[in-house]
């Protein structure tokens, strides 16, 4: 199966707004097992967009074409294609659609009006709703099939996951890893990601690095098998750098762990400004686990609330080991959380400390990070994460290379 992907949008090519809708489609077709041979982006130009479709029409199995459903006079994509497939005579007034119209706009004659163009489709078009907003997608088929979608990219991605069903006898399913420490190109080079079912994409995400593992099967029972062996070997590639397969953030599994050892955390964190706990805290039933947190950002606080000693600062510096340490000791005099997480280091060069302090047991790590000021922020918050769910499971090792 191949796709060619055509955006339609003058304010794209002026740079005004990214392409995100073709980026999202790309990324689904493949793991639908549909190659994208082609990407296109073309203005609010009936004659250009023409040439282009007509040119593509029986080129590709499927045609997507996001943006100009509108009901204004420079939304085109659909009377173009319309033409494009020889389908002028055909149009006819959908009645679900224009009902949505009028329950939309309530009644009100003249927006009702403006915008039934958007319930007019070719009568063999098979319309796809748009709960989100007012212009229904289509599918009009000629010697390629054409998919309409809308151009706002919520309408869009709805639009996309809920109401399109492009592999009809196939059964898509997917599972996704998420993994501790490791950047993208690591956790990528560690797993064979040449397999065409399952296949197993790489991500980097703000709450780190994922793996998504897709299968395709005519039933649910071998979509599930193939996922299984997919697992399998993304269990067996990342060992103790996999947090989890299920369906939840990294700092619920923490939570998780702690609840089932009925033991708490508490967090001191300089660079990450209370990043740690925040995301503690954005989990519901946090409250089982985490009491109490404290921000210490200047040398004052971090001496006046955990009693690290100005000496130390001075002969050290304060992003270093020793503070680290400092602060943790602190830290747990404060809170005797049974975890204790602490946070220094300088932004704007990358230069972290990140250290755990776990029922008696010390982890200090120093990390050199790349990126702006907040990547960098939040970069050592998930390294806190991720290093808390490893040494907490008892898989922290000091050869571990990440
Ligand atoms: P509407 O009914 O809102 O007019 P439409 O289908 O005619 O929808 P457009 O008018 O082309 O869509 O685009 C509406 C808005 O959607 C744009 O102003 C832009 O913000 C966003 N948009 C359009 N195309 C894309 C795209 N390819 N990627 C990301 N955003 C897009």
């Amino acid at each position: 199966m191949q796709a060619l992907i055509c955006s339609v949008g003058t304010e794209i090519l002026l740079g005004n707004i990214v392409d995100t809708n073709s980026q999202y489609i790309a990324s689904h077709l493949k793991e639908m097992g549909i190659d994208v041979y082609k990407m296109v982006t073309v203005g609010d130009n009936f004659d250009r967009l023409y040439k282009v479709l007509s040119e593509a029409n029986g080129l590709y199995d499927y045609i997507f074409l996001t943006g100009g459903l509108g009901p204004t006079a420079d939304d085109i994509t659909k009377e173009v294609v319309v033409k494009v497939c020889g389908k002028e005579n055909e149009l006819v007034v959908d009645a679900d659609s224009m009902k949505a119209l009028e329950e939309y706009f309530e009644k009100k004659d003249r927006a009702i009006k403006i915008n039934k163009k958007q319930a007019i489709f070719p009568k063999s078009a098979t319309i796809l709703k748009n709960p989100k907003g007012t212009a229904p997608g289509c599918i009009i088929e000629s010697k390629s099939k054409f998919i309409l979608l809308p151009g706002p990219p919520h309408e869009m991605t709805y639009m996309f996951d809920n109401e399109l069903q492009l592999v009809k006898d196939s059964i898509i399913k997917t599972v996704t890893a998420k993994t501790a420490l490791l950047g993208e190109w690591d956790m990528a080079s560690r797993v064979d990601l040449t397999g065409s079912n399952p296949t197993i994409s790489p991500y980097a995400t703000d709450y780190g690095c994922i793996l998504r593992i897709t299968a395709k099967a005519e039933t649910e029972k071998d979509a599930d098998k193939l996922l299984e062996e997919g697992k399998k070997k993304v269990k067996e590639a990342l060992a103790k750098y996999l947090i989890t397969f299920e369906d939840k953030r990294k700092e619920e599994i923490l939570i998780d762990l702690l609840r089932k050892k009925n033991e708490t955390l508490a967090s001191a964190e300089s660079i990450t400004g209370g990043l740690i706990a925040s995301s503690i805290i954005d989990i519901p039933g946090a409250s089982d686990v985490i009491h109490e947190s404290y921000i210490t950002y200047s040398n004052e606080t971090k001496n006046k609330l955990l009693n690290v000693s100005y000496e130390t600062i001075e002969k050290y510096d304060v992003v270093s080991r020793q503070v680290l340490k400092e602060m943790l000791d602190g830290l747990y005099e404060k809170s005797k959380a049974n975890l204790c997480i602490a946070t220094t280091g300088y932004a704007h060069l990358g230069h972290v400390f990140v250290g755990i302090l776990y029922n008696g047991k010390y982890l200090l790590k120093e990390f050199q990070f790349n990126g702006d000021r907040n990547r960098v922020r939040l970069r050592a918050k998930n390294r806190a994460i991720d290093l808390s769910i490893i040494f907490i499971r008892g898989d922290y090792e000091e050869n571990l290379d990440f």
